[in-house]
Formats: structure tokens, C-alpha cells, sequence
């Protein structure tokens, strides 16, 4: 009897221990996600036209200091509903997006579109799910997503924690094979899925009521362009878009732009640039380890995040033009 006595209090005592801590837990928790949620009028959301809305990413790697907000994210609305293109890097980013945007509007929101795979441009995606509402991609989008997906998560987990909590990969359920009009209410955008150049699954929308143009990561300023796809087919899919007549152009990333098609000429330099090294160093017989170290080098100082993105470019090149013809 003694000992079940001991062993109640025993019990009791690690229960209201546990009482007495969940609170403190759940206070904790609170503080740090305050502390890292930024209050939605710090998310800068600029209207560049009537009626379309543009956040500009910081030029940086995604981390948990930024909250995966390194791309530019966009809004356009109609008389009768909002298109999203883009949701950012993290649920906390989309979720502060979402706020800021309901700050200008509270029509709903139709329509989600994701002009590729890539986390920084879709991690978001689970903060604007809601009945009604269409999450639209390329036609290669779900499979992109389904097969690199859950790398992403977990790749990314390591280095930004908490900061991805919530964070789910919400694929297309409306996807557009060539071109695709959307109307959200005397608004028209028109989308054309890209064969493959910055990655597999590139799609641009176009305002055509503010004549702008949401190139997604088919244009870089300022951060290097990323060639996660084809390096010929960037430089062949960029000048076609260079053909469409637009007022002002959004680019994946850095500021939005009214020189068009000038502002394709910086990208379109680096990526000739690399091409002409590459084929050079493959003439020449060099290896893959030893070009990537010095391809498309000459370009380095005109760009932010080189370091981060040359090597991997030159070496996707690397195996794309080591099959060409002499
Ligand atoms: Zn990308």
C-alpha cells in the first residue's frame, strides 16, 4: 500500500509537472512562431498596374532567416476573382502574402498558378488552399512535383527547420499543355506552358488588360540565372518570349521591369557566355570537374549568388552539349 501510495504521488506529481509545462510549451511555441511570422504590412505587396500586385523577393539562398522569401510573388484580380502566381518558400511567407493581399482585397481567390516546380515558388502553396479554388500548372508540374518533391522537403528541412513546419507539395489540378486563357471577371490571362529551358515545367501568365507579362524564373536579374533544365533550351525559349509585346515584365527574380525585351540582353549574355565556354572546353577534351571551375567565369562579378548556382549550371550544360555534333 506504501508503495502504490509513493508510486500515485509519483505519478501525480510528473502529471501536474506535465500541466504545468504545457502551457509553457505551448507559450513558447507561440512566441516563436510571432517571432518569425512577420506582421503582414512589413510584406511588402506593390501595386505595379491597377490591379496586379508584386512581391519582390530578396536576392538570397532560401534560409530560415528569410523564410524561403527569395522569389517574386504576384497577384492579379478581376471584377470577380484573384489569381495567385507564386506562393514563396514556407507556409509562414504564403500565409503573410495571403494576409497582406487581404489587406487590398477581398474577392476570392480562384485561381493559384505555379509557374514551376521549384520551393521557393510553390512551398507555399498549402496556405491558399480552399474550396474553390484551382491550383494551376504546367503539364509536367505533378510529375516534377511528385518525383522531387519530397527531396525538396527534406533537403530543405535540414538547413530551415521549424521554419517548413505545415509545409505540404500541392500539386496542379488544372494543368496547360500549350496555351490556356483564364478570365477572373473581365480580366483575361493568358498562360503558355515552355518546352524545357530554366527547368521542365516553365509557365508564363500574361495580364493582358495591364499588358504584364509574369516570366517566373524564365527571367533573372540581379541573382544568376538557374539552369535546371536546358541550357539551349533557355536561351531558344528566351528569345521567344522576348516576342511577346508587354508593358512591364515580373521576372522570377529581382525587379520588375518596363525595358523589354532588353532586360532578357544580361541573362542572355551569361548563358551564351557559359555555352560558348563549355563548348570550347569540350573540344578541347577537359573533363567535367576541371570546366565547371572556369566556364562562364568572365560573368561572375556581374552577377549576385555566382558561387551558389555556376558550377551546377555549367555542369548541367556540361552533359547537355557533350552529346552535340561537332
Ligand atoms: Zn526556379
Amino acid at each position: 500500500m506504501q508503495k502504490i501510495n509513493i508510486l500515485l504521488k509519483i505519478l501525480l506529481g510528473f502529471a501536474s509537472l506535465l500541466t504545468l509545462l504545457a502551457p509553457l510549451r505551448a507559450s513558447h511555441a507561440d512566441q516563436s512562431a510571432a517571432s518569425t511570422t512577420p506582421p503582414p504590412h512589413l510584406f511588402q505587396l506593390d501595386e505595379i498596374a491597377p490591379g496586379v500586385l508584386v512581391h519582390q523577393g530578396e536576392t538570397a539562398m532560401m534560409s530560415a532567416s528569410n523564410l524561403g522569401g527569395i522569389a517574386n510573388l504576384g497577384a492579379i484580380i478581376g471584377d470577380e476573382a484573384v489569381a495567385v502566381i507564386d506562393t514563396g518558400g514556407s507556409l509562414i511567407e504564403a500565409k503573410t502574402f495571403l494576409q497582406a493581399l487581404r489587406e487590398k482585397t477581398a474577392k476570392p481567390i480562384r485561381y493559384v498558378i505555379n509557374t514551376h516546380a521549384h520551393p521557393d515558388h510553390t512551398f507555399g502553396n498549402g496556405a491558399f488552399r480552399a474550396p474553390g479554388v484551382t491550383f494551376v500548372g504546367h503539364k509536367n508540374l505533378p510529375l516534377a512535383l511528385a518525383t522531387r518533391g519530397s527531396f525538396y522537403l527534406s533537403a530543405f528541412q535540414e538547413t530551415m527547420g521549424s521554419t517548413l513546419q505545415g509545409v505540404e507539395i500541392i500539386p496542379p489540378n488544372l494543368t496547360v499543355t500549350d496555351q490556356l486563357t483564364l478570365d477572373l471577371g473581365d480580366r483575361k490571362l493568358q498562360l503558355i506552358a515552355w518546352k524545357t529551358a530554366h527547368s521542365d515545367c516553365d509557365l508564363t501568365i500574361t495580364d493582358q488588360t495591364s499588358g504584364t507579362l509574369f516570366a517566373g524564373d524564365l527571367l533573372f536579374l540581379r541573382h544568376v540565372p538557374v539552369v535546371d533544365g536546358s541550357l539551349l533550351g533557355f536561351l531558344e525559349v528566351a528569345e521567344q518570349l522576348a516576342a511577346i509585346p508587354a508593358k512591364r515584365v515580373v521576372p522570377g527574380h529581382g525587379p520588375v521591369v518596363t525595358a523589354w525585351p532588353d532586360a532578357l540582353n544580361d541573362q542572355r549574355a551569361y548563358l551564351l557566355r557559359l555555352t560558348a565556354d563549355l563548348r570550347s572546353a569540350i573540344r578541347k577534351g577537359s573533363g567535367v570537374s576541371e570546366t565547371v571551375k572556369t566556364a562562364g567565369r568572365d560573368e561572375a562579378a556581374k552577377w549576385s549568388l555566382f558561387e551558389n548556382y555556376n558550377a551546377r549550371n555549367a555542369t548541367t550544360g556540361y552533359a547537355e552539349l557533350e552529346w552535340e555534333t561537332p
